[in-house]
Parts: C-alpha cells; sequence; structure tokens
C-alpha cells in the first residue's frame, strides 16, 4: 500500500482499518484526506485478504467534517463550474463509492460525527458507536447551505427524526440514534476498538462472495425506493444553496469573525 500521510491504514485477520489521521484537526477532512481514503479503499477492494472494512479516526473524534478552513483557503472564489466538480466529485462521488464497496464496512465512532463525517459514516453498512459518541448536522445554519452533500439522512434514520436533526442542527447522542435505528451498537469508549473488531472478524468469516451478493442486493432495495434518485437530486439542490445571498452573507460573517479572532491572538 502507498504510504498516507492524514490516514492511517492497518490490516489484520482479514479486516482493513482505514482511520482519519488528523486528530489536531478534529480529522477534518481536507482535499488530501479524502483523496487518501478514497485511494485506500480502492486497494482494499482489491486486495484478497480483505474482507471487511472499518472506518473511523485517531484521537478523541471521528470527524468533525469537511475542512472549512481549507475551503476558505483555497476555494472560496471558485465558480458554480469548479464547485460543481470539486463536490460532485470529492464529496458525492467517493461517499457513493464507500456506499457501493462490495466488501462490508463497518464505521467505528466516537466523539464527533458531523457534517461531512456524518455523511460518510452513513454510507457505511454499520455502525458502531462508543457512548459518547455524537452526530450533528448543523450546516444549513452554520453555512446557510441544503444540509451537506448527500442527503443520507432520512435513509438512516427516517424522515420525521431527520427533519428534526436537520431543521435543528443540535446534537443527536449515541443512545438516541440506536433508537432510531441508525446506529447498530453502542460500546463503552474502551471496547469500541475490540467490539468493533469482534464484529469485523464474525463477518469476515462468512464466504466473501455470498456477503458481497447479499450486500448488493440489500442496497438494491434502497434503490428501488428511490435511494439514489433523491441523492442526485438533492446534490443538484445543495449546489443551489452554495451560489445564494444567504450563503454569501454567512460565509462574509464566518470571514470577518475569523480575521478578528486572528487580531485579538496577535
Ligand atoms: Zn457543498
Amino acid at each position: 500500500m502507498s504510504d498516507y500521510s492524514q490516514i492511517s491504514v492497518t490490516i489484520e485477520e482479514s479486516v482493513a482499518t482505514l482511520l482519519h489521521a488528523r486528530s489536531a484537526q478534529r480529522n477534518a477532512e481536507s482535499q488530501q484526506l479524502l483523496d487518501e481514503l478514497d485511494e485506500a479503499l480502492t486497494a482494499c477492494i482489491g486486495n484478497d485478504d480483505v474482507r471487511v472494512i472499518v472506518i473511523g479516526g485517531e484521537g478523541d473524534h471521528f470527524s468533525a467534517g469537511h475542512d472549512l478552513k481549507e475551503a476558505q483557503e483555497k476555494r472560496a472564489g471558485f465558480t458554480v463550474e469548479q464547485r460543481w466538480d470539486y463536490e460532485s466529485r470529492r464529496y458525492y462521488g467517493y461517499a457513493l463509492r464507500v456506499f457501493d464497496c462490495p466488501k462490508p464496512t463497518i464505521a467505528r465512532v466516537q466523539g464527533a460525527c458531523i457534517a461531512g463525517g456524518f455523511m460518510l459514516a452513513n454510507m457505511c453498512d454499520l455502525v458502531v458507536a462508543s457512548d459518547d459518541a455524537f452526530f450533528a448536522d448543523p450546516v444549513t445554519h452554520t453555512l446557510a447551505t441544503a444540509a451537506v452533500e448527500v442527503l443520507v439522512h432520512p435513509w438512516v434514520m427516517g424522515l420525521r427524526q431527520a427533519k428534526e436533526f436537520l431543521f435543528t442542527g443540535e446534537r443527536l447522542s449515541a443512545a438516541d440514534a440506536r433508537a432510531m435505528g441508525m446506529v447498530n451498537r453502542v460500546v463503552a469508549r474502551d471496547v469500541l476498538n475490540d467490539e468493533t473488531m469482534a464484529l469485523a472478524r464474525r463477518i469476515a468469516a462468512a464466504p466473501p462472495f455470498a456477503i458481497s451478493m447479499l450486500k448488493k442486493s440489500l442496497n438494491r432495495s434502497l434503490d428501488v425506493q428511490g435511494f439514489r434518485a433523491a441523492l442526485s437530486a438533492h446534490f443538484d439542490l445543495h449546489q443551489l444553496s452554495h451560489v445564494t445571498e444567504e450563503f454569501r452573507e454567512k460565509r462574509e460573517a464566518g470571514l470577518a469573525k475569523a480575521i478578528d479572532k486572528g487580531k485579538s491572538m496577535r
């Protein structure tokens, strides 16, 4: 496998573990991190030694979401066309590749799992969370966008719960997420890794081709209900929400706040 600088990859007993490795930035997903994750996922798909893929984060958090500082520095001046290219490839495309991965995937979640991090974790087949994990998608409030790029929310938590979660932008605890069926298991933080590995090894013991066909069928049960068409339609509206006056005002207010913060630090 290649050398990665923003993720870590380990393969043990047929289970690959891919971790966000920017714990000082609460595992914010930079362009490079997303590229590395996608590359590692592709390598795992092609590696016969890997039967199950765990996606998680080093340190205290799963991920605080897309790296907004980098976005401001590198992409604030993007045209509609450039943003479309960037987000359709790295946000929408990469997320769907996780959903379509022919091998079972497990999100291992502790601490914050926010916005882009929420989107990624929920493209995985299963979610195991520690009891201190929490989920949030506040970007409609903070950035004035229509949620994140992939509107997986109603499919994993139910429509009414998704509306409350997104309309308020408030945090959802691991226990509440489990009660609504979004999370498979909630375990103590100190056994999160062991419990996730035990589950992964159990799945890895099944015949891999059968599991792969089973996953395809289970995913198709969402596709026949319009899963992919709905996600694709949302992506378009999300792009529209990036070019509104509301979005511009939020961005300028955020920038002014960041400059003020910079001044007070001098
Ligand atoms: Zn976006």
